[in-house]
């Protein structure tokens, strides 16, 4: 199913992601996560893509047991920035083969070793060519609420969202967010440019201590005071943290619900013990 079409449901509902392993020797693990949080059945699920292509079989893999084992619909992740026309052309060959119906484009972190392909310049280039080569998929986009961290101004992101979603965006996915204000003047921001796409909120668990910090130093994403509070307290009590950061994440997803967001994208990293938990204290709100 088209992820524009769930989209359109006004239930709310939530979707989960997971990430392929590094190397196919980690494959049968992935998949029995994969498979554990497709069995809560989730409204779609996401399988990322490594840096630099680095996974692009087993991502492929991933998604397809998630739709074709599984039945659960599924949204695998491509990125451009060290792929080549020919490359792209033949993981939407793979998509069509596994019927998978929807790609998330994304132009991917600039290599370390300045390693890069241009074919691409930018995730709008790589929609373009998805969307000359294969008009029936649905075509998801990455959108940061805080401002990409390479954007020197906000507006320019924006303006270059706008060019993204013209060259044929059906829905956004944002960035992890703590802090749902950031994103409620996000979606006036996004609105103002004229963008009138789905605006996924991504809302991301922190079980550990260690996890935000990674989290943050990657994404550029700011942590308020009530959340430093948290790690503050919990961070060194494994147990105390799981609970916390899984019951922040909960209140983030129910009180955007409660303001009338009604999909909301949880990055489950792989856990499908935090998906329940998070499930769970969603019963009776998310269907
Ligand atoms: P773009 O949309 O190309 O934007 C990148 C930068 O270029 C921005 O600063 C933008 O303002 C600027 N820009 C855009 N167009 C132009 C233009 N025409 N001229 C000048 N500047 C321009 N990474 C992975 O490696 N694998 C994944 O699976 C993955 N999944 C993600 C999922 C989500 C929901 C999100 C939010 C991010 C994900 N990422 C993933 C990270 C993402 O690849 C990085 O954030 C990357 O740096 C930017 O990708 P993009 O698609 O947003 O790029």
């Amino acid at each position: 199913m088209k992820i524009s079409n769930i989209l359109m449901d006004k239930k709310p509902s939530v979707s989960f992601e997971v990430f392929p392993p590094k190397q196919e020797t980690g494959l049968d693990d992935v998949k029995a996560a994969a498979g554990a949080i497709a069995a809560l059945k989730p409204s779609f699920m996401s399988v990322t893509y490594g840096a630099a292509g680095s996974t692009s079989k087993l991502t492929i893999e991933v998604a397809s047991d998630i739709k074709n084992l599984h039945g659960v619909t599924v949204l695998p992740h491509l990125t451009c920035v060290a792929s080549s026309k020919e490359h792209v052309t033949n993981m939407l060959n793979q998509i069509r083969e596994n019927n998978i119906d929807n790609i998330m484009a994304l132009r991917g972190d600039l290599p370390k070793d300045g390693i890069i392909c241009h074919d691409y310049a930018h995730a709008s280039d790589l929609i373009r060519d998805i969307k000359a080569q294969a008009p029936d998929l649905c075509i998801g986009g990455a959108c940061y609420p805080e401002g990409h961290v390479e954007s020197a101004h906000k507006a320019d992101d924006i303006h270059f969202l706008k060019e993204k979603v013209d060259a044929g965006c059906d829905f956004l996915t944002t960035q992890m967010f703590f802090d749902n204000n950031i994103f409620y003047n996000f979606l006036y921001r996004v609105k103002d440019e004229g963008i009138n796409v789905p605006v996924v909120p991504g809302i991301m668990p922190i079980t550990t201590a260690k996890q935000l910090s990674r989290s943050v130093q990657l994404s550029g994403t700011s942590v308020p005071e009530r959340f430093k509070a948290i790690v503050d307290r919990f961070g060194d009590d494994p147990v105390s943290m799981r609970q916390a950061g899984i019951i922040y994440a909960s209140e983030q997803i129910i009180d955007l619900i409660a303001n009338g967001i009604t999909h909301i994208h949880v990055y489950s990293m792989n856990k499908p013990d935090v998906a329940a938990d998070i499930l769970k204290n969603l019963k009776g709100i998310v269907s």
